[in-house]
């Protein structure tokens, strides 16, 4: 009989992949002392009926870096021990199907160059010959990446397992946990059907599980099943033990050879949900009924691509529930609403190649205390309490499915579970024209549609909606603009211990008079960007803390962890209490006068400090300062005022040449400008050095604030990368974000962000280059930029314009 330790330091909750690859690092870390509880037997859960695809290539540096590593672990797993693994380095080949995604899949062989994965361009008659059983005539091309592979799950997971044992952790199955005991705000053992164990720590590893296991400890984990299919076919002549696994995005389908047949499956389109609430627990190495008409736009697909399934007899159709998140990518950290629960799960059908990156990410945050990289992509912070709504998790599971091979058009959007967080404006803004986008559940104008204008469709060039965010942007440097932006977040930090927290956590000074407002890096203890906020100090005690739209949960946790047990400053999230109207412009001002009869000429008011004024019938705070470069107001007013003030400064704008504007002019104007944004230019892998943000920097402030010690020690070091403004050279180039820049004809970093600019009547964007790039002064240095797989010309520039 099973006996059940009284404590262990930490509890991983599941034994599939994922808590076994926790168990394997933690323990290879030396925190031994791990207790892995499954409630049925190792691998019962979602793992054992994978397909075993292992890709490396992520949409980013990071988390390629992470896949690669796991395919490392699963190549040399089994000599450590003893175990098989299943893992075949066979390579894969994604094939493009039409110009669009051969232009997408060009941007990603660029991409791999830079991250240094191997990647060759195949001709469709290459592909042919790699995989002959393919129907070619159709392709345009395709991409080979020969360090890819796949494995056997069962096998790979019961190797980490032994691993994991090896190196001192305790797995046990039949044991379900059945609550959480929380003591002082922390987690201190869970409930168990065996009895309970204290435990310090406890890393919920729970697969589709997760959502409801969290639930018990009022932890948001956002994650919903959905019915995945694949089926397996008897031999298939010409399929061969060596064929690579294939992926035919156009079609939605991948293949892998097994037993000398085919495995072939997908993401459909509209992806169904599985229902079912509470998911039971003895669901343990079982299946979901075949539905071939859900399967059927895959089963097209692969007739299509791969003619010899019309004869070849299919053994099954795997029908089996996998968890989907709300951005489809996984779910990783401590969560914050209860100090030492861990999080690792909602692996979106791609758990057996992100576990092993993922085991290890999540071992070394519990060891170490903090997020060992930028991982905020993953990063369960992201997530606001909200998104745990089930029929909302459920309508965006139908569509998050399908984005794995959805053709993923620059700006897109998603569009389940909308609108749910809107301002008073939006109807307003709507019959305006406003087409809105989604941000953390906001929904945010990007640009505003001429009346009766239709929206443009989705393209890789120079978009149809272009022309109307110039006349934005126009507005906004010849006028003024009015830009919705209460989807920001807004803290507030009161108490006497407030000053003391905050100038610990800031690498500005916020010790300053009252009404003066601070933008402020919060640094980790490597010189990363946690955060880049604008602080308001409203008294001695009270300060307001504004950040982005998708910081507001990220940054409360941060924040709230470092007051001191015994510091007097209590944190509360206002972001609902008011709206923030911004006016933007040479005009603003003007504008601002002809509804306020208070005096806010810059005479009476310095930049960056905010005073209460009238406006209309209504108190509202302004405050003088600009995200975009050039005069401007950001007006923070209550939320039932909102809909007055506004009809205010449109009634009064007509004469200043007012313009409704939205984040696409916005995003625009501050790259123009060179602002620096959270999650494209600044993150927690980027010191204020690297960004070019030393001017934000206090250091010699009288207090040691967290971060403070690393950027000394870095001062001396050269730069590892430089962030750069990049102007393209041919106005008819138009870049997104995130395509390879060359210097000298090799990749040396990306772009972060890009949009266009009036100004230089060409795409303006932001960058690092890393490397010996980073060394040197760029005014003008001519590069390359890899738009879709041709090299376009642009200079990069320290500061731009040139002064
Ligand atoms: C058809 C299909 C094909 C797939 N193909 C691929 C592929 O090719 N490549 C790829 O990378 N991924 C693929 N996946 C996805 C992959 O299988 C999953 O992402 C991965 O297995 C998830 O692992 P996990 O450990 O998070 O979850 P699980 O394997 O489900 O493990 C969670 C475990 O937690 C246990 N548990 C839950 N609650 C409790 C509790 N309260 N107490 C104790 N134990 C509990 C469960 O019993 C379960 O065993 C596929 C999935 C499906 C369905």
């Amino acid at each position: 009989m099973t006996t059940l330790p009284s404590h262990a330091r930490t509890v991983i909750v599941g034994g599939g992949i994922a808590g076994c690859s926790t168990a394997y690092h933690l323990a290879r870390l030396g925190h031994t002392d791990v207790l892995l509880l499954e409630q049925g037997r190792l691998t019962c859960g979602t793992t054992w009926h994978a397909a075993g695809l292992v890709g490396q290539m992520r949409p980013n540096r990071t988390m390629t870096l992470m896949s690669r590593y796991g395919i490392e672990l699963y190549a040399t797993l089994e000599a450590q021990t003893g175990l098989a693994t299943g893992w075949k380095q066979c390579g894969s080949v994604n094939v493009a199907a039409t110009p669009e995604r051969w232009m997408v899949l060009q941007k990603q062989a660029a991409l791999a160059r830079s991250f240094g994965v191997e990647v060759h361009r195949l001709g469709p008659q290459e592909v042919g010959e790699r995989v002959p059983v393919l129907r070619t005539d159709d392709l345009h091309g395709g991409l080979w990446f020969p360090g890819d592979g796949k494995a056997n799950p069962t096998d790979l997971t019961m190797s980490l397992a032994k691993g994991a044992r090896q190196q001192g952790a305790t797995l046990l199955e039949g044991i379900e946990v059945t609550g959480v005991i929380i003591e002082r705000g922390r987690v201190a053992g869970v409930r168990t059907t065996l009895g309970e164990v204290r435990c310090e720590t406890l890393v919920n590893c729970a697969g589709q599980w997760a959502r409801q296991f969290g639930r018990l400890a009022g932890v948001n984990v956002p994650l919903f099943p959905a019915e995945h299919f694949y089926i397996v076919t008897d031999r298939v002549p010409g399929v061969t033990p060596d064929m690579p696994v294939v992926r035919d995005p156009d079609g939605f389908i991948y293949y892998k050879e097994e037993v000398g047949g085919l495995v072939m499956g997908g993401f459909e389109p509209v992806a169904k949900p599985w229902r079912v609430d509470p998911i039971p627990s003895d669901f343990q190495f079982q299946l979901l009924g075949e539905d071939w008409a859900q399967f059927e736009p895959l089963m097209t697909a692969a007739l299509h691509r791969t003619p010899c399934l019309a004869t070849a007899p299919v053994k099954m159709l795997l029908n089996g529930p996998e968890s989907f998140t709300p951005d489809g990518n996984f779910i990783l950290g401590e969560a914050p609403e209860l100090r030492g629960y861990y999080v690792c799960a909602g692996f979106n059908s791609a758990g057996i190649a992100n576990s092993g990156g993922a085991g290890r990410l999540i071992a070394e945050w519990l060891v170490g205390g903090e997020a060992p990289g930028d991982l905020a992509d993953v990063d369960i912070r992201r997530f606001g309490g909200f998104t745990g709504n089930r029929r909302a998790l459920a309508e965006r599971t139908a569509e998050t499915l399908g984005l794995h091979y959805a053709m993923r058009w620059p700006r897109h959007e998603l569009a389940s579970a909308r609108p749910l967080r809107t301002s008073p404006l939006y109807d307003r803004l709507l019959a305006r024209g406003a087409e809105f986008g989604s941000k953390n559940g906001w929904e945010r104008a990007n640009f505003f549609k001429p009346p009766g204008a239709a929206l443009p469709p989705p393209t890789l060039g120079r978009p149809g909606w272009l022309d109307w965010v110039i006349e934005e942007q126009r507005a906004n440097r010849e006028a003024v603009a009015l830009y919705d932006q209460s989807s920001f977040g807004k803290l507030l930090l009161q108490g006497r211990d407030a000053l003391a927290v905050l100038q610990r956590l800031c690498a500005g000074d916020v010790d300053v008079p009252v009404g003066r407002l601070v933008y402020t890096p919060m640094l980790n203890a490597r010189g990363g960007f946690e955060s880049d906020v604008t602080v308001l100090r409203l008294a001695a005690d009270r300060f307001q803390i504004i950040t982005g739209s998708a910081q507001a949960v990220r940054d409360s946790d941060w924040i709230t962890r470092h007051i001191g047990e015994h510091e007097h400053a209590v944190l509360s999230d206002v972001s609902a209490l008011s709206c923030v109207l911004s006016l933007m412009g040479p005009n603003a001002a003007v504008l601002l006068a002809r509804v306020s009869p208070d005096d806010v000429s810059p005479a009476a008011w310095k930049f960056s400090h905010a005073l209460e004024i009238d406006l209309g019938l209504a108190r509202v705070r302004a405050a003088r300062m600009s995200y975009v470069g050039g005069p401007g107001f950001e007006l923070h007013v209550p939320v039932e005022m909102a809909r007055h003030v506004y009809l205010e400064l449109t009634g009064a704008g007509a004469d200043f040449g007012l313009r409704d504007a939205g984040y696409f002019a916005l995003d625009a104007l501050r790259i123009e400008a060179g602002r620096r944004a959270w999650g494209a230019e600044l993150g927690p892998d980027e010191n204020p050095s690297e960004a070019g943000m030393a001017w934000t920097l206090r250091l010699d402030k009288g207090v040691d604030f967290i971060g403070r010690d690393a950027l000394l020690a870095a001062g001396g070091q050269p730069r590892r990368k430089k962030l750069l403004s990049f102007v393209l050279d041919d106005p008819a180039a138009y870049v997104w974000g995130g395509e390879p820049v060359l210097v000298g004809g090799s990749p040396a970093g990306e772009l972060s962000s890009a949009g266009w600019s009036p100004k230089a009547g060409a795409c303006v964007a932001l960058g690092y280059l890393r490397g010996d790039a980073a060394q040197v002064v760029h005014q003008g240095t001519p590069v390359g930029i890899d738009l879709w797989g041709r090299v376009v010309g642009a200079r990069a520039w320290d500061t731009w314009p040139p002064r």
